[in-house]
């Protein structure tokens, strides 16, 4: 069944208290970004928020039936990109502590400007290309919140004893972050890993190609058995050796160029 501003979403348990929601779409088939739940002994662990209040209500009633009754609500934003963070009001409305990139506002400020608007509404009518109508009636009440805490390099948060390691890999944007959760061994990769479209490298250069090739590397190091990119299917490890490959061959053409 496909609702109103939220698509037909797939909820894939991961064991070990993780979850992914996957093929959640806005408008048309205008697909929003994968979600993934981590869920502890007293927690949520919320990664990426949805893109309309529909979406963010099945998100967080999914997760409540879950793990009913934690006490405490986290939720990581990948990245500035609208299709990731733009429910996260629905989160901050029931007291999660919000994480993000240290230039998140910043890049968040930069691509408003970029498109010409004076405010998060105004910013994603333009880039669904939908109508002040269809804003009320697919995407709702909610609205993109800057980060409560701002993560530099890397930041291991401990929830009940678990480890949640947040990385910056930037290149896809500049406020790129990843989530491991070692205990499942599940990367959450935002777009650092994209399975159904490949690497988009659209936002950068080829000096942030590179770094990107870079974090990656860092990630192959780690014990990591599932990923859940930000948008596609949950893929293998195999799946970062890919998007390595892919990238140097793109940095290849743009050098001979
Ligand atoms: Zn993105």
């Amino acid at each position: 069944m496909n609702k109103i501003g939220m698509g037909s979403p797939r909820t894939v348990d991961l064991a070990n208290g993780v979850h992914a929601i996957l093929e959640l779409t806005t408008i048309g088939d205008h697909h929003a970004a994968n979600v993934g739940i981590v869920t502890t002994r007293k927690a949520l662990v919320f990664i990426n928020s949805g893109q309309t209040e529909a979406q963010a209500r099945a998100i967080w009633d999914y997760a409540q039936m879950a793990a009913p009754r934690r006490e405490m609500t986290y939720l990581v934003l990948t990245h500035h990109h609208l299709d990731h963070c733009f429910a996260a009001s629905y989160f901050d409305d029931r007291h999660a502590l919000i994480y993000g990139h240290r230039s998140f506002s910043s890049c968040m400020a930069e691509m408003r400007k970029h498109l010409g608007q004076h405010d998060y509404q105004g910013m994603l009518m333009e880039m669904l290309k939908m109508t002040p109508e269809t804003f009320r009636t697919t995407v709702g009440n909610v609205h993109p919140v800057a980060p409560h805490r701002h993560v530099a390099e890397e930041l291991s948060l401990a929830i009940n004893g678990e480890e949640i390691a947040i990385m910056h890999l930037p290149g896809h944007t500049r406020s790129e972050l990843v989530v491991y959760h070692p205990r499942s061994k599940v990367l959450f990769a935002g777009d650092a890993i994209n399975t159904k479209a490949g690497p988009v490298t659209m936002f950068g250069q080829p000096k942030d190609w590179q770094q990107w090739i870079a974090g990656l590397e860092k990630l192959q190091k780690l014990e990591i058995e599932k990923v859940v990119p930000g948008h596609g299917d949950i893929a293998g490890p195999e799946i970062i050796d890919k998007h390595i490959a892919i990238l140097e061959k793109k940095l290849a053409a743009a050098a001979a160029k």
